[in-house]
């Protein structure tokens, strides 16, 4: 018997990255989709945390997040942005960047509130904004290069705007913002009621001497922002599933109140593991010369397939399109590499509402150089 049930999400299906990642098993394929790195991450954060649990610290932590922990993302904020953040009542532990959003957006929004979110969107953003009965005005980021059209946002915004969220580095696209569209976002939003959602989980992952722009570097911005990070990519442990949310005192003691309900509080001896190794600057500043290698060596080796690189300059990803090569879709396309020549990417129309497709995959390139040869490898028979 089934008791009647209306879905609060009827259009919702499995998010690709478990779609595509289940795909890559069932047909043994080198999995470039999901992002999340083959390689280990650092032994000495395992042991760490492993010290933090033989040592006892077993029990809940603080609400909030591990007062250390809070006061060491406190400092990275200012060696990284030169601001002062308050470790007291401006950052809350969570477990990761998706539920900072999740509770972000719930903290904010009210029905018929109006959202602009960018697409090609990250795929959790369009969903938590429907469940709490706002609505996505959804804006194309412009192709090729996926930069934001300032005239068409300023034409969307209205009474009803509650809220933007940007995300740089982006993904899928591994675009980023310039202090020019940081100065486009401050002007259009000054002497408005919106606030920001800046999703920054990829702060770190950016390349070709890019700095990243984030909302920390500017006050005024920041007086009116939600901004979520996660260790699961700084520190390649995504299965951690820890981050965190920076916002002013008036905006964070909302978002505790729902926070405090939801998770209560997060993996305590991950938190002491984390406060310690925060303290070590040159883990987070070479990250971006790390991966930028990795990059570079998945450009080098697509060059010799029908794919043409569309530049990322930051995050695990960079986007390849195959318009010249097939007019396939770009659903069926990932469908076909991943069952018939064993690679898996994603495709880039899901991120859209309305499944816009320009002819673009996605691979994930935070992987063992010989994990992307034996991927890209396989594209050398198309
Ligand atoms: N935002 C973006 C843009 C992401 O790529 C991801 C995936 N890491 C998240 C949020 C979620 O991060 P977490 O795994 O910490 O929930
Ligand atoms: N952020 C990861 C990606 O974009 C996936 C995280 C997830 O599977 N939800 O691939």
């Amino acid at each position: 018997m089934q008791v009647p049930f209306t879905s609060k999400l009827p259009l919702v299906g499995t998010t690709i990255f478990t779609v595509m990642s289940q795909l890559a098993t069932e047909y043994g394929a080198v999995n470039l989709g999901q992002g999340f790195p083959d390689f280990n991450m650092s032994e000495d954060l395992i042991e760490l945390a492993n010290k933090a649990m033989q040592e006892g610290n077993n029990q809940y932590a603080h609400m909030h997040g591990l007062s250390a922990l809070r006061t060491a993302i406190a400092e990275k904020s200012t060696v990284m942005y030169g601001t002062e953040i308050c470790a007291e009542n401006e950052i809350t532990v969570t477990p990761g960047a998706t539920y900072a959003i999740y509770t972000a957006l719930t903290t904010v929004l009210k029905k018929g509130d109006e959202v602009i979110v960018f697409e090609p969107a990250y795929d959790c953003y369009i969903p938590t904004i429907e469940l709490n009965g706002a609505v996505p005005v959804l804006i194309s980021l412009q192709y090729p290069h996926y930069s934001i059209p300032w005239e068409e946002v300023k034409a969307k915004i209205n009474s009803r705007t509650r809220m933007i969220m940007i995300n740089s580095p982006h993904n899928p696209t591994g675009a980023v913002l310039s202090e020019a569209d940081m100065q486009e976002l401050s002007a259009l939003v000054a002497n408005t009621n919106i606030i920001i959602l800046s999703d920054e989980v990829y702060e770190h992952l950016i390349f070709d001497g890019y700095q990243h722009q984030s909302i920390l570097r500017y006050p005024e911005l920041l007086s009116r922002s939600f901004v979520c990070f996660s260790f699961g990519k700084t520190y390649h442990c995504t299965g951690w599933k820890l981050g965190y949310c920076i916002a002013p005192a008036y905006l964070m003691k909302e978002f505790r109140k729902i926070h405090q309900y939801n998770c209560f509080s997060c993996d305590t001896p991950k938190q002491v593991a984390l406060a310690a190794y925060l303290q070590n600057k040159e883990v987070y500043l070479l990250l971006g010369g790390f991966l930028q290698q990795k990059r570079d060596y998945l450009r080098e080796l697509m060059k010799k397939t029908p794919f043409t690189c569309i530049p990322s300059h930051g995050s695990y990803f960079e986007c390849y399109s195959y318009g010249d090569y097939s007019q396939e879709s770009d659903k069926l396309l990932a469908i076909k590499l991943t069952k018939e020549y064993g690679i898996a990417g994603i495709p880039i129309s899901v991120f859209y509402k309305n499944g816009i497709d320009h002819k673009v995959l996605r691979f994930c390139f935070a992987k063992k150089e010989e994990t992307l040869q034996k991927a890209v490898s396989k594209l050398y028979s198309l």
